[in-house]
């Protein structure tokens, strides 16, 4: 038995797919130069006219949107609809400081939560689950898109939103939750803090988790599903686009299925703007091809994936992302040596750590310093100097072989570092190069 929530959109051949997104854009083009005037000056100045869109395949001629015509654009430049017609707003978490506002008509909002109940569905959801959703509720995009999808499938939804870990796990005991939807960082955190209260990973009935909203590792997911007992799944999307479920895993588990029927998905040399074939890395590029209140063409994500069109065992034809490396942002030029969080959080769990570490980069006389604060596990934990710094040696070593270059660890005792209930911080910069 196969799970999905529209099985003729998941499963449509590739004609459909490219019938239905032929005909959406060449009408959401149309739309978004009558009504978006920010966006009608880009094209003229590329000197693209909506006749000019007869297919995705043309795409590539629209100019790209970028954050900051979305900050220049703030509030309401690039509403694709009357604000009449709009009947909710979300907003970034700001993690890279720049806030952007999305608007929603009722129809963007149906479209979004049709794409969390995929996922949910994906994920081995159906109106049996009782679904955990901690993720934060309000202007973030997480809880309010995983709900309506959870409600969509018709599971038994539990609105915790995130933090107040004590009552999380009563609930998630006390009513059986099935289906936990948080951050990759909050889950690990969740399975940590049921550990410590005595309950092993079968004690629960939780059966998959869907997280997303950050950056995580292969190493973490299998960690999460050792905490938790459960299968883990990624979940992909940013406010700009909708939020949560942009793209979504099936039990393949091997990247995240794109809902190409919604989103046209490119990948560019983020440098250049060139598009890139399939299966090379660069920046993802989204257009929505059928939202109203936000309707943005061709925006860049600042998120570097792989695209990838092999078939996939669970049926669906639908394009899948890998998981993004990290945003380019977030990517830190350290001595010359390019280096992501990611790579990093591999290391460490690879080597037998918690997930639960911190990156701080500072500039000293000219030189970057790099250094890296790990919590010890409980089974590492001693107080002997010399122990402790054979421990940091070689996971500094560690290190190096991945990155390149060796940062100074600092091994700190267990729960010194502060856990996550969102998007967990894990770089802090200090050396203010703009
Ligand atoms: P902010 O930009 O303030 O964090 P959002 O909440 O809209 O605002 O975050 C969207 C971003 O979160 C994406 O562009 C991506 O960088 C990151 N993200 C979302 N889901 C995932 C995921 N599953 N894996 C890695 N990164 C993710
Ligand atoms: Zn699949």
């Amino acid at each position: 038995m196969k799970n999905y929530y529209q099985p003729e959109l998941e499963t449509a051949p590739r004609e459909k797919i490219l019938e239905i997104q032929n005909e959406k854009i060449v009408r959401q083009v149309k739309n978004v130069y009558d009504h978006v005037a920010y966006y009608r000056k880009l094209m003229d100045e590329k000197g693209v006219k909506p006749e000019d869109i007869k297919s995705v395949e043309d795409i590539k001629k629209l100019p790209f949107l970028t954050k900051e015509d979305l900050r220049v654009a703030y509030p309401y430049g690039l509403l694709g609809t009357d604000l009449k017609n709009c009947v909710r707003i979300h907003s970034t978490s700001g993690t890279t400081g720049k806030r952007v506002v999305a608007f929603y008509t009722q129809k963007d909002i149906d479209m979004w939560e049709e794409c969390c109940a995929r996922a949910i569905v994906a994920a081995g959801g159906t109106d049996e689950d009782v679904v955990q959703v901690c993720y934060g509720y309000g202007l973030f995009t997480g809880g309010s898109g995983l709900h309506g999808g959870s409600h969509k499938v018709g599971c038994l939804t539990l609105p915790m939103s995130s933090g107040n870990t004590d009552r999380q796990i009563q609930f998630m005991m006390d009513l059986d939750a099935t289906i936990l939807c948080c951050t990759p960082s909050y889950a690990a955190y969740i399975g940590e803090s049921l550990a410590e209260r005595g309950y092993r990973p079968g004690d629960n009935k939780l059966k998959a988790g869907i997280f997303g909203a950050e950056p995580w590792t292969e190493e973490m997911r299998q960690s999460i599903e050792k905490s938790l007992g459960i299968k883990a799944y990624d979940i992909y999307g940013l406010t700009e686009t909708s939020g949560p479920g942009v793209a979504f895993e099936c039990e393949e588990q091997t990247g995240m299925h794109i809902n190409e029927d919604h989103f046209y998905a490119e990948i560019i040399n983020p440098d250049t703007g060139e598009v890139l074939p399939e299966g090379e890395k660069g920046e993802l590029v989204f257009t929505a091809l059928d939202k109203e209140g936000f309707p943005l063409l061709r925006y860049r994500t600042k998120d570097i994936c792989i695209l990838s069109r092999k078939k996939c065992s669970c049926g669906r034809t639908h394009v899948k992302m890998t998981k993004p490396l990290g945003r380019s942002d977030d990517m830190m030029i350290i001595r010359g040596v390019n280096v992501f969080p990611s790579q990093i959080e591999t290391v460490l769990l690879k080597e037998g750590y918690p997930p639960n570490y911190q990156i701080e980069v500072d500039r000293v006389n000219n030189t970057d310093t790099f250094d890296i604060y790990v919590e010890f596990s409980k089974e590492m934990f001693s107080d002997k100097i010399s122990e402790v710094q054979a421990h940091e040696q070689a996971l500094s070593a560690a290190m190096r072989s991945m990155l390149g270059i060796g940062p100074k660890i600092h091994l700190v005792a267990p729960k010194s570092i502060e856990r996550s209930e969102g998007k967990a911080v894990r770089v802090i910069d200090k050396r203010k190069l703009v």
